[in-house]
């Protein structure tokens, strides 16, 4: 029995893969497995699902959403994707605060890794969690909030899986929204020194630029009016784009020579519509992915360095980097944790090696006090994630209280928090 992530990456042996529909079918396989571990849509590129124990799988789940009497909270079924989720949000007039690039994923798998969109003034989609209904070790399901058990609240907001099986979720939610979404492209230094201005003037700005490219693709993102129906559904077609990676997959010198022409002068698009049809975009050429959250100062700086080191090199990095901003926060395990963060991630063609060029990358990152986003490659070790998170060891407290016998760690995870028991 196989399971495999998203970029085909990570290939896991588990001696079970459940999908229970109901939490009493769940809690049996829960009580009588050693070790479990969730799987949303398999789209972390560490090995975070990998288990030779029983994987789950909740996306058959029964649930329904429950808002709160305001209607400024819902209560919403874990293993949900966001795609479904938000869809049913917008039926009830409802928008999630933020998203990402993509929603395939899992609401849970989402908050569970710190998922985020770009804004300078908005937090991740675990920032947005206020309370879970949680299958802790034994099977036995607790609530937890700010104002109930928050320690395991607090833990659980960005837990990588490790405090328990998320079975719902309550997050805050916006009355619907439509948004304007523009795509240009402009110099690289432009946007560098417009870049302050951009990040206050929008409430979403990110922008892709290839390595050995000089000009930026900028995507904005700002609420507007409804202007009816979506005609064009994807910020960008990806189609050329698949054949200059398969280019350069045979002949990698060629990358630097490819690079330079793909962002043209002349893109300009745009379009309005609703927020969760704007939010995501199909990425159809698989990649391999790190990804670094930079004080929000020191972004700049460690881009310009890694392009830079790129170009010295002549490395064939096919994919473009993706700038993005986030505002801080408080979760124990946030790499936004007490810093407005400027978010990068670098990218390969899976087809293509990674493995180095990313290990090589990370001592930049690192060096401009960069902590990575956990469920992107990275290769930190137990002693890193205590000396870059000084809530490390709450969380850990907090784990081996809820699952002492480490039945929801993995080899990986293990290794991470120095968990001892069955999981390595
Ligand atoms: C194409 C692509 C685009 C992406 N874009 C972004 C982006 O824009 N921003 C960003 O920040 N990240 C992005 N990511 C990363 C992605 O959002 C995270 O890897 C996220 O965790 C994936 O959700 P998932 O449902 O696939 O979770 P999985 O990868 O399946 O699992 C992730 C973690 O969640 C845990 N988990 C899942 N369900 C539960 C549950 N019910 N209870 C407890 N734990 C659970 C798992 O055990 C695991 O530890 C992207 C990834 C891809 C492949």
């Amino acid at each position: 029995m196989t399971w495999t992530n998203w970029s085909g990456s990570v290939a896991a042996s588990p001696r079970e893969i459940a999908r229970p529909r109901t939490e009493a079918e769940l809690t049996a396989t829960v009580a009588r497995a050693t070790k479990v571990r969730v799987a949303g849509a398999g789209h972390s590129f560490m090995p975070l699902c990998e288990t030779d124990g029983t994987l789950v799988s909740l996306s058959g789940m029964e649930g329904a959403l429950a808002f709160s009497a305001d209607r400024s909270r819902v209560w919403a079924p874990a293993g949900w994707s966001l795609a479904k989720l938000t869809e049913a949000l917008w039926a009830e007039g409802a928008s999630l605060i933020n998203q990402g690039d993509v929603n395939p994923q899992a609401l849970a798998g989402a908050i569970a890794t710190g998922t985020h969109g770009t804004g300078a003034e908005l937090g991740s989609l675990s920032t947005a969690a206020r309370g879970f209904r949680l299958m802790l070790a034994d099977g036995s399901i607790v609530t937890c909030s700010e104002g109930e058990r928050p320690d395991l609240f607090q833990a659980t907001r960005l837990s990588l899986g490790l405090t328990g099986i998320a079975l719902s979720i309550e997050i805050d939610v916006l009355p619907a929204y439509h948004l304007e979404e523009r795509v240009e492209s402009h110099p690289l230094a432009e946007i560098e020194a417009r870049w302050d201005e951009l990040a206050a003037a929008n409430r979403h700005v990110e922008f892709f630029v290839f390595p050995y490219g000089e000009r930026v693709i900028l995507k904005t993102l700002n609420p507007a009016s409804e202007e009816g129906p979506l005609k064009q559904l994807n910020d960008m077609d990806d189609r050329a784009f698949r054949v200059v990676c398969d280019v350069c997959t045979v002949a990698p010198w060629l990358t630097r020579h490819l690079q330079p022409h793909i962002v043209g002068a002349g893109v300009r698009q745009r379009r309005v519509g609703p927020a969760y049809r704007i939010f995501p975009s199909d990425r159809t050429v698989k990649f391999e992915e790190m990804e670094y959250e930079l004080p929000r100062a020191n972004g700049w700086a460690a881009l310009k360095e890694t392009i830079a080191w790129i170009r010295k090199r002549k490395l064939p990095v096919t994919f473009p980097f993706e700038f993005r901003l986030a505002a801080a926060d408080d979760i124990w395990l946030s790499p936004f944790n007490a810093t407005p963060g400027a978010s990068i991630s670098m990218h390969q063609y899976a087809k293509m090696p990674w493995r180095t060029l990313f290990a090589e990358a990370e001592q930049i990152f690192g060096a401009h006090g960069g902590r990575p986003h956990w469920a992107k490659r990275h290769t930190l070790t137990a002693r890193d994630v205590e000396a870059l998170y000084p809530h490390a060891g709450e969380f850990k407290r907090v784990r081996a209280a809820v699952d002492p016998n480490a039945k929801f760690a993995n080899a990986h995870l293990a290794q991470l928090f120095a968990i001892e028991g069955n999981a390595a």
